[in-house]
């Protein structure tokens, strides 16, 4: 008897739609696999995985027949890729379905920082307006001078939206790629000096940990705004806490953290912020898209088919 295990916080349509079609096992999260009694745990070839939670080898050997892992979301980071290529396991993922959306949060929360709209808000809110006048002359955000760090499927939807704001598409990638006229820089040392704002869209995971340095966020201008949806551990975060307090530069605009929920609570005082909980790809839309399509990614494994989006 082969079985489905459902890992992680789902929406209810989303728990719907996986009942109905693998009548599967549910978990809220990787380490509860240890409770799960052996014979279930025998019965599991496939898990459908969702959220940030380590998903590692030692769970992944409490499964002794499993053979798919499908995530839900692009990143996969959470999943030891390693240990499941030694165990001839096959992981999938959900890309390009969510890229409008994490590119429309990255632009949205860089246009709201650059044109203190939060502040701005609470400027008239607050009564200040009425009371005291105008509020403030904030910066122009088209034409400026935008640094893409990881031009990947988002990055480039990034650069496409903010290329209609006017701005100087700049870009960090391992190869330059084919674009318009878009400046290619080798090291993310060199595209921080030569921008505005820093928008981060690389992958997660141990390759990239702290790719965005303390040495790149000290070549960025004090005017500068970082923006990240891409993961917290992509950005060395204390760096940048430590220049955002010291005011070295303009702002962060985060959609991801380290430690998330639990974020470092200095981003709370720092009003050169704007937060995200991590919403990138968080509408309906795109959301019922991932589900529909870690779906298919379990259906081709069961029926034996080429899987639609494998990543090793
Ligand atoms: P992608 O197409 O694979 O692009 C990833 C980029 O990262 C590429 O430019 C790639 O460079 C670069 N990269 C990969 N490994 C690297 C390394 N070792 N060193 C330096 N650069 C490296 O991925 P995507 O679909 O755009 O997604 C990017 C990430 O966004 C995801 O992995 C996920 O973590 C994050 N994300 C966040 C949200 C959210 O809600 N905030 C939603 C979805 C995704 P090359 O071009 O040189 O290969």
């Amino acid at each position: 008897m082969t079985a489905t295990l459902v890992i992680g916080p789902y929406s209810d349509i989303d728990v719907a739609g996986l009942k109905s079609a693998f009548d599967p096992f549910f978990l809220d999260k990787p380490a509860d696999i240890s409770g799960l009694e052996q014979t279930i745990q025998s019965q599991i070839t496939a898990v459908a995985f969702k959220g940030h939670a380590s998903f590692d080898g030692g769970l992944m050997d409490m499964l002794p027949n499993l053979k798919l892992i499908a995530n839900y979301g692009v990143g996969y980071d959470a999943i030891n890729i390693t240990h499941a290529n030694e165990r001839g396991i096959k992981v999938t993922n959900t890309p390009d379905v969510l890229n409008d959306d994490v590119a429309d949060i990255a632009v949205g929360m860089l246009l709201m920082q650059v044109r203190e709209m939060s502040q701005a808000s609470e400027w008239a809110r607050s009564g200040r307006w009425k009371n005291q006048g105008e509020y403030r002359l904030n910066r122009k955000f088209s034409g400026g001078r935008v640094g893409i760090v990881g031009l990947g499927r988002i990055g480039r939807e990034i650069a496409n939206r903010l290329a209609s704001f006017k701005m100087d598409i700049h870009y960090f990638a391992r190869t330059s790629k084919p674009t318009p006229d878009w400046t290619y820089h080798d090291n993310p040392v060199a595209l921080a000096k030569a921008v505005d704002y820093l928008v981060v869209a690389l992958v997660g995971g141990p390759d990239t940990t702290k790719f965005v340095s303390r040495e790149v966020i000290a070549a960025l201008n004090p005017n500068a705004i970082i923006v990240n949806i891409s993961r917290g551990s992509t950005i060395d975060e204390e760096a940048m806490l430590e220049a955002l307090e010291a005011g070295k530069i303009g702002g962060a605009a985060l959609d991801v953290f380290q430690n998330e929920p639990n974020i470092d609570p200095r981003f709370y005082d720092l009003h050169n912020v704007v937060i995200q909980p991590h919403q990138g790809s968080g509408t309906v839309e795109t959301r019922a898209d991932m589900a529909a399509l870690q779906r298919d990614n379990i259906h081709a494994f069961v029926r034996g088919e080429k899987l639609v989006t494998p990543v090793n």
